[in-house]
């Protein structure tokens, strides 16, 4: 298809803060389209690599920390572990799902660093900061606050005042505090590393002109940002909890997040390179990802992140004496809300990953997410919809299809799948296997450009096409008076569920590796099962037994979730 000038492709999804759990609304940003992806490549017998890893570094986990009364290290440790389950959980099929806070970033960051230094890429610029006194650190803008300079309101935030709507600079703020603990701040100087990124704008803008495919979403940023002209960017900061600065004289100093965490999704691959074991084993392995023009680059991410994955990083991979690949595309999604409120972590009112999975299987949830991807504009999750999804779609649609035939052909047939000659097909048998035909095409076109929501509605429409097959070819009646011609019923409809499950794999593989197994496959469904699923499944081969793959979920399991949520937004 359109990638045939790329050999192999290494996805990453945006580095989740380990700061707390994971919920649905980082699900459906950047790690669910991520992973259909992945699984979709796979699926084809692509080459490709999916990098992932958790962001460990500044200020607010500081502050839980020290709430909490341990270590940074000791939270965020705490965090990547139960992060890295219920991911696991969910089905997300990361290569490597790495920490910034490990050795190999360190080096690996502060390599990248150097390299960009020892060339004269940064600009040092000293300026005045607020420092806290009484916690001995520099503060960032949100933990200052003040009196407005423009209405005398208290409670100005160092960017901005809420009472009148002014933006400010935190040096305006008349008496500025620490918002933690209300104490005085005094203004110090402070000396950091800038990279300059106006001077990378025409190749970032020729970069971005080469992509008209890219989401409108990301170009309007983008073309936005350019025309105002690009700005020096501090890459270093005043904290201890960070990669140190590696240079002579900058105690005190780490990389900004925004600097090593994209660096991350590098050394995330490192890391998976050196875990290779086996003949054709290489740590320098990683190099081919990043640094062969055969790789394509795609950075799945939520909209808030498009300036660090667009416009910071590939300027920095651009700096970098060695050639690097910059990104093939930047799929960014918008946001999902909750039962058509805006989700808000701070008052719960969200619904967590790891409580999610204790109750109910993890394919519904990544089919009602995938159908209500957040592609084009901030979509909605409701209970409701989540369940009206998994019983009308999942278990009548498809379960309910796939059972049918499965059952049927176990009754009447002994499991095997009958015999059949393509001279005695009906024009029903040729127009449904050409209808799921042209659904299975138009959904790999989908699947390609990043398009979930419109790929499902082709393998919705396939489901829909073997239903009204199985009914009108009735083999429940022609079994009765004409038992060849049921048994090429039969055979369309489990060709039929092979491309089903080809469809439907990457968005909900834990069922379709269960119906792939029972359609007795060879080959395995994640390295190239493509191409045996859409090919005819033999005859005289035995089928597995079915059981019940999407039970249906009843109010009582709904409602009490639906009641936790409007109590949150009584209080
Ligand atoms: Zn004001």
């Amino acid at each position: 298809m359109s990638d045939r000038k790329f050999q192999r492709t290494l996805i990453t999804s945006a580095l989740p803060y380990a700061n707390g759990e994971i919920h649905l609304g980082h699900l459906a940003g950047a790690y669910l389209p991520a992973d259909i992806y992945a699984r979709y490549l796979r699926l084809r017998g692509r080459e490709v690599l999916y990098i992932c890893g958790s962001d460990e570094y500044g200020v607010p986990i500081t502050l839980t920390a020290e709430k909490l009364g341990i270590s940074p290290k000791e939270l965020v440790d705490r965090n990547h572990a139960s992060i890295k389950d219920s991911f696991a959980r969910f089905g997300m099929s990361f290569d490597n799902f790495s920490q910034t806070s490990r050795d190999i970033h360190t080096e690996t960051s502060q390599a990248f660093f150097k390299d960009l230094f020892d060339q004269g890429v940064f600009v040092q610029k000293t300026t005045d900061q607020f420092y806290s006194p009484s916690q001995q650190r520099f503060l960032a803008d949100r933990y200052i606050e003040g009196t407005c300079p423009k209405c005398h309101k208290e409670g100005a935030r160092g960017d901005q005042c809420e009472a009148c709507g002014s933006s400010l600079d935190p040096t305006e703020l008349l008496e500025p505090r620490n918002v933690q603990d209300n104490s005085p701040l005094e203004l110090r100087q402070t000396t950091h590393w800038f990279l300059p990124l106006g001077d990378f704008q025409d190749r970032l803008v020729a970069m971005m002109d080469a992509h008209p495919e890219w989401k409108d979403n990301v170009l309007q940023y983008c073309r936005g940002w350019f025309q105002d002209g690009l700005s020096d960017r501090a890459v270093t900061r005043d904290l201890n909890w960070g990669v140190p600065v590696p240079l002579p004289d900058h105690e005190g100093k780490v990389f900004y997040v925004w600097f090593e965490a994209p660096i991350g999704y590098i050394s995330s691959t490192r890391e998976w390179a050196a875990a290779q074991t086996g003949p054709d084993s290489d740590p320098e392995a990683w190099r081919q990802w990043w640094q062969d023009p055969g790789t394509k680059l795609v950075h799945f991410i939520g909209k808030d992140n498009v300036f660090f994955h667009a416009v910071m990083f590939p300027a920095m991979l651009m700096a970098h004496s060695e050639d690097y690949v910059l990104p093939d595309n930047v799929p960014a999604n918008e946001f999902l809300n909750l039962e058509g409120q805006k989700l808000s972590t701070s008052r719960g009112f969200a619904v967590w990953l790891p409580e999610f999975l204790d109750q109910f299987e993890p394919d519904p949830l990544r089919y009602t997410l995938a159908r209500n991807a957040p592609e084009t504009r901030d979509m909605n999750f409701t209970w409701e919809g989540f369940q009206a999804r998994n019983n009308n779609e999942l278990g009548n649609n498809f379960g309910n299809f796939i059972n049918r035939v499965f059952t049927f052909i176990h009754k009447y047939f002994e499991g095997v799948v009958p015999q059949w000659s393509p001279e005695v097909m009906t024009d029903l048998d040729k127009q449904a296997l050409a209808d799921v035909e042209a659904d299975l095409a138009a959904w790999a076109g989908h699947m390609e450009r990043f398009e979930v929501k419109a790929a499902l509605e082709s393998c919705f429409h396939a489901g829909q096409v073997g239903n009204r097959y199985f009914d009108e070819a009735a083999p429940f009646k022609t079994r009765k008076t004409d038992m060849d011609r049921c048994g090429h019923s039969l055979v369309v409809s489990i060709q039929i569920i092979a491309k089903l499950v080809v469809m439907l794999s990457p968005v909900v593989p834990f069922a379709m590796e269960k119906v792939w197994d029972w359609l007795g496959m060879q080959t395995d469904l994640w390295h190239g099962g493509w191409d045996e699923g859409i090919d005819r499944i033999p005859a005289g081969r035995t089928l597995g037994k079915p059981e019940i793959l999407f039970p249906r979920l009843d109010d009582e399991i709904i409602q009490p979730q639906i009641e936790r949520l409007n109590k949150l937004l009584e209080e």
